[in-house]
């Protein structure tokens, strides 16, 4: 597994090997996410990622990492055509495997599209 730092590297190397111009916004370092929790985050922002090189076209990208009490909201975002076409969940295996992980932890996520793409991932954090 990964911590979300960790695997920001990686897509940092490529986002830029692809062209894409990087945003990021919020602290990666997470302090109130368990560790599993962040392993799931940082498959799904993987798979995120690899889907914005794959099929958007973006020369933008923008990861927003958004803490609070309750929940921690990981927002991936692309300038690029947007999801084409229905039922694009039952297309691959990776939006398939983002939503039955995050499912497992009992997070969710929600597939925007219009000017571009943007998915929502949210996993529960250790509230005492
Ligand atoms: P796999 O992930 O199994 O290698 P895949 O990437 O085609 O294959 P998914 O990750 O499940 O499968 O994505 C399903 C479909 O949703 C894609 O084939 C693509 O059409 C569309 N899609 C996903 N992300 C984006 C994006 N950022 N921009 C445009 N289309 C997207
Ligand atoms: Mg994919």
């Amino acid at each position: 597994g990964m911590r979300l730092e960790d695997e920001l590297l990686r897509i940092r190397q490529i986002l830029k090997a692809a062209h894409i111009e990087l945003t990021l916004e919020g602290d990666p370092k997470l302090k109130h996410t368990s560790l599993m929790n962040e392993n799931v985050l940082s498959m799904c922002m993987k798979e995120a990622v690899t889907n914005v090189v794959k099929h958007s076209g973006a020369t933008a990208c923008s990861i927003t990492i958004e803490p609070s009490r309750k929940e921690l909201t990981l927002r991936i975002q692309d300038n690029g055509t947007g999801v084409i076409g229905e039922n694009a969940v039952f297309r691959g295996h990776g939006l398939r495997g983002i939503k039955e992980r995050l499912e497992f932890v009992n997070g969710c996520m929600e597939l925007h599209s219009d000017q571009g793409t943007t998915l929502v991932i949210k996993v529960p954090n250790i509230t005492e």
